[in-house]
This record gives structure tokens, C-alpha cells and sequence, in this order.
């Protein structure tokens, strides 16, 4: 079976969030399954050298106002399909935002653009390879299924996959036109959300299936407070709606194995991870405690809930704990945390940036971590720290609820749990899980015991790709 995976992320070449892990993890799991999964993204800066040694498969004199070619080669075990449209994709920043922190204003255009060539494919451009089915991930890829059927009559099945519904790809919708979108696709059954063109409402309404990145968040999808205004299509297309949890590439995460990290280590050996704490207390000035070291590797983002961390910071020194956080994002949350590692120099130190390695040292030297979400739909932080040893502490929400088993009475008595949840997502609930997984850190016994567990949860592909293939074979069957 071929697949066509049409993302504006992929790990690890590029990278902003947990999107680019899945996009980079996924066709390889896929590959022991026997299908061919190849990666359409589009040529930033960073792909340029790969782009410059990559095969000519395709080219438009026109997409969307500028020349693109799809290039194909393979990378890191990864089969990919670039899309070079400089006039759209070649230019310094961020992949999403310009230099001034705002969105690209062309990025209607841009991703536009990537779901054109990906509809191209999708109906048989490329002479030698033609997909089984087009598999789109987020709004970015959104208007794929609109464009093919402005192609074919018989374009490849499409399944949309929501990564974040949060992100919706939203524009003013004067843009159709400039887009070659048919004005037919503009309806409330179609790409039309509340007066503007939506991305990503468009491939919800118009792909064969969807699936999003964890069971619980495609039961919360339906709810107003997590649907943000499309709970009502979600519900309308439930039958067709799948969650399927996310795993991460053990191979690049594995404390016996990790280069980024002070010392290997593994659920029969973890004297290493000692080592890894006192190179991570180093590094983020951290003096010794009675309490675990909690870390945060996050956007920094009212999603996350960190704000909550913020105003539950004296709880958490005062009970003996320390912070090493990790993360850029909202200016707020940024100087809360840098004045927080001034307050308290020694139990709270504060990164601000984006620091990949160093996100596998803190994994490694950390004994919990902490993910006060307000909302997440898979979250891949938790499993990292479940494969590492470091107790994940999380909002009852989404993935995180499907991943980690809290420490309640019954999951202890039965030797299950591997982490804490908590909720409601509030201050109060944050301070008494804080205070639970310190009151089990001074229990050494118990508290090694989990992390053992916790090591031994699976959390790679396996699972995923056998439920993605059974729902891809659905698909080419009923075709
Ligand atoms: P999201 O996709 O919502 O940002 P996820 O938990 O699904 O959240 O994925 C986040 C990914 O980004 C993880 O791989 C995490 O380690 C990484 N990450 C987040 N912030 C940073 C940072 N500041 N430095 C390094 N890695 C980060």
C-alpha cells in the first residue's frame, strides 16, 4: 500500500512541536507493516542542502503565483516528497511566523500551495508513483481533498488526521479566488466557518476519515469546550472519527542509548540517571533538596497551563521540590519563569529557547515531569518521561489521561501506576499532585518501583501503526 503523508513538519529536519515527531516516527513503524509511506513537505531554509542532491518528479509554472518542483530522495530513513516553491517557503524565520512574531501574511497562500501539489499527487501526477490513499495532518494540509476534486472524478481516498484543533487555519474569504479554490467548496458543509475560509474545517468535512492522536481527546472533540466551534461536525461525523495514540521513536529516545545525555541508564541499571542529575542540576544551577526535580519541556502557551505552575511555585519549593523548565512562547509566561529562577536561585532554574538536546538531558536528570495542560490531544513529553524513568505528573485530559496511570489507592494496591493526574485543571489540584509525588518520593521504594514500571510501559509505534494500517486497508477496500 502507498501512502502519501502531507504535513508542514517532519522530525527531524523540521521542527516546532510534537507534529513533526509523529510525521518523522510514523511511515517508518508503517514500513515493518508493509506499506510505503512517503512525506510531502515543503523546502524551508534548512532542506535547502537535501533539496539541492534531491530527484525532479514534478513542476508547475504557476502554484500559487510563483514556480515549485517536487523533489523526491530519502533521508534518515525517511522517504520524502519536498516541495520547493521558494517564492513561498524560502525565506528566513520561522516556519509559521515572520521576524516580527506575527504570522507569515501569505500563509493562506503557502499552505494553500502545499495542498495543491499534494492534490496533484493524489490524482496522478507523478509517473511512477501514485498513493493508495493521501493522509493529511492538520490545517496545513487541509484543502487537499477540495483540490482534488476539482482534478478527478476518482482522486485517492483521503483520511485528515487532527493533531491540534486549536490551530485551524483560518482566513479572510476574499482568498478563494487568489487560492483556484472552486467557490462551491465555500458552504457550512465545506470550508466555510463562520464567515471565514477554514483550513482545516474543509478537510474535516471533506476526507474519507479522520483520526486524531489519542481516544480521550476524540471524545472531547465533540464537546463545545474542546471543539472550539467544530464540536458540532466532529459529532455529525463521529462514526467516521478514530483516536489512535500517538508513540514516540525509541530509538531516539533511549536512556541506554541517548548521546545527548551524562550517562546511560536502564530500568535494571538506573544508578546513570544520578549522574544525569547532578550534569542537569549543573546546568540549570540547581542546588540538592529533600524533594524530586520536577522539570517542564513545553511551548509556553495558555494550553499548557502553566500559569498555573507559576501561581503553584511556593507550594512547590516550600515542599522541598525543584523546577528546571525549558521553554519559549508567550512573553508572560517567559518573564514569570525567568523571575521565578531569580526568587528562588538554587530550587528554580528557567531556560527560555528551544534546545532539543538539552530536552533529553532533562528527561534524563529529572525525576518527574510536570504537564498541567488545559487541554492536550496526545502530548508526547508524558511518554518521553515514562521511557526515561521521570514520573509524569498531568492534567486529566486528553492523551495524558490515556498514558499515565495516576498513583490512586487501587492502581498502587494492584503495583499499576506510573505517574499522577490530576483535576480539575486548577491551582489547588496542581498543589495537591505536587504534594502527592513529593509525599511518594520519600517513599524510595515505591517511588523506584514506578519508575521501573514506567520504563517498561510501551510507548513506541507498534500499537499506532497496526490501528493506522487496519484503518487504511478499511479505506482501499471499500473503494
Ligand atoms: P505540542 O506539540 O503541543 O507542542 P507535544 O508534547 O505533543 O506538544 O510535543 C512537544 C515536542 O516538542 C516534544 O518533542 C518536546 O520535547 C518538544 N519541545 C517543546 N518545547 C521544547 C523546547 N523548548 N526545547 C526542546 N524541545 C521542546
Amino acid at each position: 500500500m502507498k501512502i502519501l503523508f502531507v504535513a508542514s513538519e517532519c522530525a527531524p529536519f523540521v521542527k516546532t512541536g510534537g507534529l513533526a515527531d509523529v510525521i518523522g516516527a510514523v511511515p517508518k513503524s508503517l514500513k515493518a507493516h508493509g506499506a510505503e509511506a512517503r512525506v510531502m513537505l515543503p523546502v524551508y531554509p534548512a532542506l535547502r542542502p537535501l533539496a539541492d542532491k534531491a530527484r525532479e518528479v514534478w513542476q508547475d509554472a504557476d502554484l500559487m503565483g510563483g514556480d515549485a518542483r517536487l523533489l523526491a530522495c530519502t533521508d534518515e530513513g525517511i522517504d520524502l516528497l519536498l516541495l520547493d516553491a521558494p517564492h513561498l517557503f524560502d525565506r528566513a524565520g520561522a516556519i509559521y511566523l515572520g521576524p516580527d512574531g506575527r504570522d507569515w501574511p501569505d500563509n493562506a497562500e503557502r499552505f494553500a500551495g502545499l495542498s495543491r501539489a499534494a492534490a496533484a499527487v493524489g490524482t496522478g501526477a507523478l509517473d511512477d508513483w501514485m498513493p493508495d490513499l493521501v493522509h493529511m495532518h492538520d490545517w496545513q494540509a487541509g484543502l487537499v481533498p477540495a483540490y482534488m476534486s476539482q482534478i478527478s472524478d476518482q482522486p485517492a481516498p483521503t483520511v485528515m488526521t487532527i493533531h491540534n484543533i486549536a490551530f485551524q487555519g483560518l482566513f479572510d474569504r476574499r482568498i478563494i479566488k487568489k487560492l483556484g479554490l472552486a467557490s462551491r467548496h465555500y458552504t457550512r458543509d465545506g470550508a466555510e466557518f463562520w464567515g471565514q475560509l477554514g483550513f482545516l474545517k474543509a478537510g474535516l468535512a471533506m476526507a474519507d476519515r479522520i483520526t486524531t492522536v489519542s481516544p480521550t481527546y476524540a471524545r472531547e472533540l465533540m464537546l463545545p469546550e474542546f471543539g472550539l466551534g467544530l464540536e458540532g461536525l466532529m459529532r455529525h461525523r463521529r462514526d467516521d472519527l478514530t483516536g489512535i495514540l500517538n508513540g514516540i521513536d525509541t530509538d531516539v529516545w533511549d536512556p541506554a542509548n541517548d548521546p545527548d545525555i551524562a550517562a546511560p541508564y536502564s530500568a535494571r541499571g538506573l544508578r546513570g540517571k544520578q549522574k544525569n542529575q547532578r550534569a542537569l542540576m549543573k546546568r540549570f544551577g540547581l542546588r540538592d533538596g529533600d524533594g524530586p526535580l520536577f522539570c517542564v519541556i513545553s511551548r509556553l502557551t495558555t494550553q499548557k497551563g502553566l500559569d498555573l505552575l507559576l501561581e503553584a511555585l511556593p507550594w512547590l519549593v516550600s515542599n522541598g521540590g525543584r523546577l528546571a523548565l525549558l521553554g519559549s512562547g508567550e512573553r508572560d509566561l517567559e518573564t514569570g519563569f525567568a523571575a521565578a529562577a531569580h526568587k528562588w536561585p538554587g530550587s528554580v532554574g528557567t531556560v527560555i529557547g528551544y534546545d532539543e538536546p538539552l530536552s533529553h538531558l532533562m528527561q534524563a536528570g529529572s525525576d518527574a515531569i510536570l504537564i498541567p495542560s488545559r487541554f492536550e490531544p496526545c502530548g508526547l513529553t508524558q511518554l518521553y518521561g515514562l521511557r526515561y524513568g521521570t514520573l509524569p505528573v498531568v492534567a486529566r485530559t486528553g492523551g495524558l489521561a490515556d498514558t499515565v496511570i495516576d498513583a490512586n489507592e487501587a492502581a498502587m494496591a494492584a503495583g499499576v501506576a506510573t505517574g499522577v493526574q490530576f483535576a480539575p485543571v486548577t491551582t489547588a489540584a496542581l498543589e495537591d499532585a505536587i504534594a502527592r509525588t513529593c509525599d511518594l518520593y520519600r517513599q524510595p521504594a515505591v517511588w523506584t518501583a514506578m519508575m521501573r514500571r514506567a520504563m517498561k510501559h510501551p510507548v513506541g509505534w507498534d500499537t499506532a501503526a497496526g490501528q493506522y494500517m487496519a484503518l487504511y486497508r478499511s479505506l482501499a477496500d471499500s473503494d
